[in-house]
């Protein structure tokens, strides 16, 4: 009697645990949204663009830290993973040196921008290869969105760099930011904006197109590490979360186009280089960006 009683107790306990699912495997849906201009070694447009002399072999390192940020991310048991080539055309990463069993988002314009295909089913993202902001005076190619149209980008009447402006869209979906890779200035400015996230500094800066870096194949074990630390700790990270509506600010390096987005009533012209957008969130925020930097009524096909 007592034998039986402790027979149902077990088939009971044992139908209401989920062999091999999430009790042993749980889930862990990872996003890695890759720039250029924070991996080790970039330290000017000579590395950035297909017409630089070192841009083939930096499609490579560029490449290879993210590899190692998947096997990282894989060994502290991510089951999925999305990377997003964020950086200039979307098309720096080569796919045939990628690990199998991830998929990539490549290519521009896109509404969200450096973090498109990221949705609240995610359970944290990671920022490779990110710089300083446009209002940092000390970061190795620091810049906000559009280094050659944009003097600065603010969110609430913030200045904001784009691990920020990222992490504020990655908030609105209840995804948590929780590492971050780049240089020293850049590392600091994300932390300081974001909190206690894992940093890797693969390289210090001097200025905007000079620093001292680490060589490669140490950065790649720096990011192993970190990535292996951030994911450890990822039940300590909150969503960034930015107070709706989203005030936009857009200053230009020219007078011009803030002049002629003046038109649509929109926009607010707050002076001579600078309109103003009140968003709904942070994906309409995003969308408004992205249409302003890749708006051009000559566009093909
Ligand atoms: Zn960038």
């Amino acid at each position: 009697m007592k034998l039986d009683k402790f027979a149902v107790l077990a088939a009971i306990i044992l139908s209401a645990v989920p062999w091999g699912s999430t009790q042993e495997h749980p889930k862990l849906k990872l996003y890695i949204s890759v720039d250029m201009e924070g991996v080790v070694g970039v330290v000017s447009p000579e590395q950035l663009s297909p017409s630089g002399f070192e841009y083939a072999a930096f499609r490579e390192i560029m490449t290879r830290e993210v590899t190692a940020a998947v096997s990282a991310a894989r060994d502290s048991g991510a089951t999925e993973i999305v990377i997003s080539d964020s950086h200039g055309n979307g098309q720096n990463l080569i796919l045939d040196e990628l690990p199998r069993n991830i998929t990539l988002v490549r290519s521009f314009p896109r509404p969200l921008g450096m973090l498109q295909g990221l949705d609240n089913t995610f359970d944290a993202v990671i920022f490779l290869g990110y710089h300083a902001g446009a209002s940092s005076p000390e970061g190795i190619l620091a810049h906000t969105i559009s280094s050659s149209t944009f003097a600065d980008v603010r969110l609430n009447s913030k200045s904001v760099s784009e691990a920020v402006f990222n992490a504020a869209i990655a908030g609105d979906l209840g995804v948590p930011v929780i590492m971050f890779s780049g240089d020293d200035v850049a590392a600091k400015e994300a932390s300081a904006a974001l909190g206690n996230i894992e940093t890797a500094v693969v390289k210090w800066a001097y200025g905007a197109r000079s620093g001292r870096t680490m060589m490669p194949a140490d950065a790649y074990d720096l990011i192993s590490q970190t990535v292996k630390r951030a994911i450890t700790r990822r039940r300590e990270f909150r969503p960034f979360h930015l107070k709706e509506p989203i005030d936009l600010q857009v200053q230009f390096k020219n007078y011009r186009p803030a002049e002629v987005l003046s038109f649509l009533p929109i926009f607010r012209r707050v002076d001579s280089h600078t309109i103003q957008f009140t968003a709904i969130d942070m994906a309409q925020t995003s969308r408004v960006v992205e249409f302003i930097v890749n708006y051009d009524p000559a566009m093909q096909p």
